[in-house]
């Protein structure tokens, strides 16, 4: 039985990596499209992110690994596979309730990685990424990427989700993670700076989070930082 928990756990580990790969490198290959010379004399920051964001994919992969083989094979958690098992409504809500919990759980995590004992011992490591790259999205310390890895698998022995459904909330958390630090704003002006921006984050807010530390918290959304008079508003991008 250790073997295919291992097994999955490796699996799992090495889909993370891939999956990031794949992000960053298509979002750096855009940013080298449409700002050339952003990440001019900046490749040894973005070795020292890639090797974090790899040590970290271990880390979120583990714990996903065994969860997945306990899906699999002892029917652990709620994720569905019958579409019809919950109304079709429950797909964009699960989807909601699993991107405002994730938020939550980080804009706190997060405060606390700002306290200059867990700044020290962990988060200095993804703020040594001044400013940050395409490639910083998962350049956590392993504690901190701890904190992160067990939100999911967590998340999903609490509220049921169909498979298909986790798969866009995976999609969000990933193409989020690498936007939001890549440097450029790569929503168009009348969402980032209209009516749905006050509420949504997008690299204009979390830039600003990198450049200012004490402020801008939030993952997906202004609600957290709003409600606790944390929103700095948004950034620009200097460079
Ligand atoms: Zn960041
Ligand atoms: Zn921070």
């Amino acid at each position: 039985m250790t073997i295919p928990i291992l097994l999955s756990a490796l699996a799992m580990t090495l889909i993370v990596g891939v999956r990031y790969l794949i992000a960053s490198g298509g979002f750096d290959l855009a940013t080298r499209l449409r700002c050339p010379g952003l990440y001019h004399g900046m490749g040894r920051q973005i070795r020292m992110e890639i090797g974090w964001s790899l040590a970290s994919a271990a880390v979120y992969g583990v714990p996903a690994g065994i969860v997945a083989w306990g899906w699999q094979n002892r029917g652990w958690t709620l994720i569905y596979t019958d579409v019809h098992a919950y109304p079709l409504w429950y797909l964009p809500l699960s989807v909601l309730l699993y991107l405002l919990a994730h938020d939550t759980w980080f804009y706190w995590t997060h405060r606390l990685m700002h306290r200059p004992r867990w700044f020290r011992i962990a988060h200095a490591v993804h703020h040594a990424s001044r400013p940050p790259t395409a490639w910083a999205a998962m350049s956590f310390h392993w504690v901190e990427a701890l904190t992160g890895a067990i939100v999911i698998p967590a998340l999903v022995f609490a509220v049921p989700i169909h498979a298909a459904a986790l798969g866009v909330v995976l999609t969000v958390m990933t193409v989020m993670g690498v936007t939001n630090h890549m440097g450029w704003e790569i929503f168009p002006r009348w969402l980032v700076h209209g009516p749905a921006g006050r509420w949504l984050i997008t690299a204009s807010h979390h830039q600003r989070h990198h450049d200012r530390y004490r402020c801008n918290y939030g993952l997906y959304f202004r609600f957290w930082d709003r409600l606790c008079g944390t929103d700095a508003g948004l950034g620009g991008f200097a460079r």
